[in-house]
């Protein structure tokens, strides 16, 4: 008797497992692809990922209001740092289901308080964001802290570190799906581990993170990594170690 998966009764025992042996419920293909991982103290990229930002340079991205080249500034250390007069960057490439791993870090001198001391923000597929803020030591509202979905979704807990230190976001996503009047078949999902401690865990994201009013759908496919820019008065913030897994 097959059942469906997440299905089987209470209690149930299929009559054929005392004649089994342990090889019947073994199989060896197809073996999962060889991949290096990455280094462990800097982040680095596994050998199947994209590397979005090396330190290098910005040629995988773009300004997000003209498509033009990204205006951030490349420090020639291994990071980069927003740009405010520059607007918010994406990535030329747009993903679908992915892993995301980026670092981030408020300046140590960082001035200003609430929403604006460190703002900034990773949007997934160009549409929902994760925020990023300087939550040290600085309140704000719950559903807009560093490893919230910006206005949906608090993270679980506050690992955020010290101005002047790099954060680090690993971000698993699962793209929606739509029906054919344009709202959600399968909401968009996203697990989020913040500096190795888990704040969202496959949350479900509503719709887009909107600053005024509720979440939006409008059917999208694939979209970019955008980066943003706050318009805050305080000192930007810069990033680095950026590469995604195609999933
Ligand atoms: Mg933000």
């Amino acid at each position: 008797m097959c059942f469906a998966q997440g299905s089987i009764p209470a209690g149930y025992k299929d009559d054929r497992t005392e004649h089994m042996k342990p090889g019947m419920s073994e199989f060896y293909a197809p073996q999962p692809s060889k991949v290096s991982p990455g280094c462990q103290k800097c982040g680095g990229a596994p050998s199947d990922a994209i590397v979005l930002f090396d330190g290098k340079n910005l040629d995988k991205w773009c300004s997000s209001r003209t498509g033009e080249a990204a205006g951030w500034t490349v420090n020639g250390d291994g990071t980069m740092t927003v740009n405010k007069k520059a607007g918010d960057i994406r990535t030329k490439e747009t993903f679908g289901d992915f892993q995301l791993h980026i670092e981030w870090c408020v300046p140590e001198d960082i001035q200003g308080e609430n929403q604006a001391r460190g703002n900034s923000g990773v949007f997934l597929q160009g549409k929902y964001e994760v925020q990023v803020l300087d939550n040290y030591e600085n309140q704000t509202y719950v559903d807009g802290m560093a490893g919230s979905i910006y206005k949906q979704s608090t993270p679980l807990v506050n690992p955020c570190r010290k101005p002047g230190e790099w954060n680090v976001y690993d971000i698993i996503y699962t793209a929606p799906t739509f029906k054919k009047d344009g709202t959600y078949r399968t909401h968009p999902y996203v697990t989020v581990i913040f500096n190795g401690v888990l704040v969202q865990n496959h949350t479900m994201i509503l719709g887009t993170t909107e600053y005024i009013g509720f979440p939006t759908c409008a059917p999208h496919g694939d979209g970019p990594i955008e980066l943003q820019s706050h318009g805050d008065p305080s000192k930007p913030i810069s990033y680095r170690n950026i590469w995604i897994r195609n999933l």
